[in-house]
């Protein structure tokens, strides 16, 4: 006999498709991704509702067909290295690190970056290292990336993200005033350039330079 799946994980997946997502391996991701574990004990029961939730350090983790669709946008293979800016829970890192070969995920908080670490290591996503860190100004010895996704908003398009971006690349970026309209846009390094393309419009919480300096 077979356990049924709870109805709020179906409702999940469901609402998910009904909105779009359709790329199987990001469909599976989302699914397997439990995302009860990566918020407090408080807000389990809303786990698996399409909101955003609070974490420490007054920040949010992302609204689950958020997440879904800028990884679906990010178009991610299994030989990909991939950069995320903004840890947080460390959720989106999780779903990443299932699509990707091997994940950096930077933090200004240290706080959140330790707890994320450590989650996602008790859950095994051992090709995923969380660094406590500026994404703004990386050092280059990072090296490039063939995606990079921003889970905090920024002004412009940073340079210094662009700078890590290898040819053929993908970033995927919320772009707007802090508490305005922002616009998700996908950016694709090719050999001439960047092509541009403004997706859906978003609300995250801004990018903030620099490592926080409490906490
Ligand atoms: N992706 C996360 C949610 C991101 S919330 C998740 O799945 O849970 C945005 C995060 O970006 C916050 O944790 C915030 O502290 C972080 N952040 C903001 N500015 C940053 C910067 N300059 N460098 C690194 N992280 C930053």
């Amino acid at each position: 006999m077979s356990i049924p799946a709870p109805p709020e994980k179906m409702m999940f997946q469901l609402s998910l498709r009904r909105r779009g997502i359709s790329d199987q391996a990001v469909l599976h991701a989302m699914e397997a991704v439990p995302r009860d574990r990566f918020v407090d004990p408080i807000h389990r029961d809303g786990a698996w509702r399409d909101t955003a939730l609070p974490i420490a350090c007054g920040q949010t983790i992302s609204q689950p067909f958020v997440a879904a669709y800028m990884t679906e946008q990010l178009g991610l293979r299994a030989d990909h290295r991939a950069l995320e800016i903004g840890t947080g829970s460390g959720y989106q890192a999780a779903i990443l690190s299932r699509l990707a070969k091997w994940v950096l995920s930077v933090e200004r908080f240290k706080t959140l970056a330790d707890s994320a670490r450590q989650r996602l290591e008790d859950m095994r996503y051992d090709n995923v290292e969380v660094m406590v860190g500026d994404g703004l100004a990386l050092p280059e010895a990072v090296g490039e990336f063939d995606r990079i996704i921003v889970t905090a908003s920024v002004a412009e398009v940073p340079q210094s993200l662009l700078d890590r971006l290898a040819v053929g690349g993908v970033m995927i970026v919320p772009v707007g005033p802090p508490a305005g309209r922002q616009t998700l846009l996908r950016l694709v390094r090719g050999q001439d350039g960047l092509v541009r393309k403004p997706l859906v419009d978003v609300r995250f919480v801004p990018a903030i330079p620099g490592t926080a300096r409490e906490l």
